[in-house]
């Protein structure tokens, strides 16, 4: 193998590490955590933010390029500003810091993680209208969670991605209101499949609102134009609007076009188990490795052995396929 860089068994290089800080959320969005948190674990099993530093370190010696912070909700976490400056010494190494969240608690702090050295951020908002976003996320705050967006604007967060997860007959006719919302903000627009993550194990197929149904109800409205980018590892197919208006707009569709040939994640869950994939079924106790004493040597050939095992892809569309028994909030969207 290369020295400094991590690859998979199927030679796709691993450069993006998606670190979940808690399990723990403020929210209950149906698709994710519709009955609440679970147990909570105990907090010596949870990585300190000294833990989370020296194994972020060897990842990027590794070849990591990019940090993306998330959970649960990443801003539950009371050292999160640490955290977040700890890692911002690892650039230039590092290339990207990035946080996705719920966007609840930017208002009044999103000056904070930009100041400690965060790059981008991505803010989660499933519903324009007051009604379904409670009835999505369990809680009545959407103009909080707008707040939160113009906060982070004002930080100087931009370009800021909003992610919302499309579900058949409870968002998908705004659709074309988020493109629209994106074109007044020049923000980039994510929308994303369902996919069958939740602790509810309520997925059905028939829910997923497709990428291509997606397109289509934007281009109904709004032509769009293939962005000029390779696509490369991107998660997102990406857009811009036809007439040149401001705005982008992303389409992940991991159930009905899945890229896992392009793959280059893999994640770390706030208890530290290193997870190969978003559906894997087994995990890596990278935590258990660094706690007894291993050797920065030692914790490198394990990360590299681990690394290997990882899926050729997803079984989503298998007949047989099994959800995995975390969910997003512990794994880490
Ligand atoms: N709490 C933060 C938030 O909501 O942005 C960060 C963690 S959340 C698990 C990360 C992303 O995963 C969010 O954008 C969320 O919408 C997405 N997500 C959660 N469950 C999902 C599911 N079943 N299918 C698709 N996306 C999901
Ligand atoms: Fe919390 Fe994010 Fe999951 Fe919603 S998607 S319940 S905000 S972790």
């Amino acid at each position: 193998m290369t020295p400094g860089l991590l690859k998979d068994s199927y030679g796709r290089a691993i450069r993006d590490l998606r670190v979940s800080l808690t399990d723990r959320c403020n929210f209950r969005c149906f698709y994710c955590l519709p009955h609440g948190e679970p147990p909570i674990a105990p907090k010596e099993q949870m990585l300190s933010y000294e833990e989370i530093e020296y194994v972020s370190d060897i990842f990027v010696s590794l070849g990591i390029e990019k940090i993306r912070l998330t959970g649960g909700e990443p801003m539950m976490r009371r050292d999160i500003e640490t955290i977040i400056r700890k890692l911002a010494a690892l650039k230039p190494a590092l290339h990207d810091l990035a946080l996705t969240t719920n966007g609840y608690f930017l208002p009044g702090r999103a000056a904070a993680l930009k100041a400690a050295g965060l790059d981008r951020i991505t803010v989660s908002l499933d519903s324009l209208r007051p009604e379904t976003f409670r009835q999505m996320t369990g809680v009545d705050v959407l103009a909080r969670v707008l707040e939160g967006i113009e906060a982070a604007r004002d930080a100087g967060l931009s370009p800021i991605k909003i992610n919302a997860v499309i579900v058949r007959g409870h968002n998908d006719a705004e659709v074309a209101d988020f493109a629209r919302f994106a074109r007044e903000h020049d923000l980039s627009m994510r929308f994303i499949e369902f996919m069958p993550l939740d602790s509810g194990h309520e997925w059905s197929r028939a829910d997923v609102f497709s990428g291509r149904e997606i397109r289509a109800a934007i281009e109904e409205h709004f032509p769009l134009a293939p962005l000029p980018v390779r696509r490369g590892a991107e998660t997102s197919a990406r857009y811009r609007f036809a007439d040149g208006a401001p705005g982008e707009i992303g389409i992940i569709a991991p159930v009905t076009e899945p890229f896992c040939g392009a793959c280059s994640r893999i994640r770390l869950t706030a208890d530290g188990q290193i997870r190969t994939c978003l559906f894997s079924t087994v995990e890596h106790s990278l935590r258990d490795v660094i706690r007894r004493g291993a050797t920065r040597a030692e914790t490198v050939e394990y990360i590299e052995s681990v690394v290997l095992k990882k899926e050729p892809r997803h079984y989503i569309n298998d007949p047989d396929f099994l959800q995995p028994a975390r969910t997003m909030s512990f794994i880490g969207g």
